[in-house]
């Protein structure tokens, strides 16, 4: 015999679920098991409504990425469906980040470049929130690469027809 650890707890969406209170003081899981019930979803509800948000934010910076894109000229991106969207995103905040910092004296020069850069793999690739964060990479990084992204583009560009031609 001994004090239970895992209590089966009736979650507030109707589910129940076991939940191993080993590391609550023994008098105190009882009442630790009522709280979770009245304040809690099942852990599986709490993880698919958590999913769900993160799908609707990013739909939602999606759409504020087409818009950003419509009013600043910039042309739909290639790559899969997946790549175009996360591209649009990464592209938009680093665009904007550029245009609205008073810093930057050649707003127009990055747009240019901004809309020579159709591939979507380029924004990913080196302006990724991850490079960003590691980095600590700023709207004057995000300038300075924007400006490069065009050669890289031209590059591709012949790459691609070469592969093309090889055909
Ligand atoms: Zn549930």
């Amino acid at each position: 015999m001994g004090i239970p650890t895992k209590i089966s707890i009736p979650y507030k969406c109707g589910h129940k679920a076991v939940r191993d209170l080993s590391d609550v003081e023994p008098g105190k899981r009882k009442s630790r098991a009522r709280w979770y019930a009245q304040t809690f979803d099942c852990p599986k509800c709490f993880q698919e409504a958590r999913q769900q948000e993160n799908t609707q934010d990013s739909n939602q910076r999606a759409l504020d990425a087409t818009d950003f894109a419509e009013s600043h000229e910039l042309p739909e991106l290639e790559g899969s469906d997946a790549q175009i969207k996360w591209a649009s995103i990464i592209r938009h905040e680093t665009v904007a980040a550029v245009v609205d910092d008073e810093g930057t004296d050649d707003v127009d020069a990055v747009l240019t470049a901004a809309r020579q850069i159709r591939w979507a793999g380029w924004w990913m690739d080196n302006l990724n929130w991850g490079e960003r964060k590691d980095n600590d990479m700023d709207s004057a990084d995000f300038r300075e690469l924007i400006l490069t992204g065009p050669a890289a583009q031209a590059e591709r560009d012949e790459t691609h027809v070469e592969t093309e031609n090889d055909l």
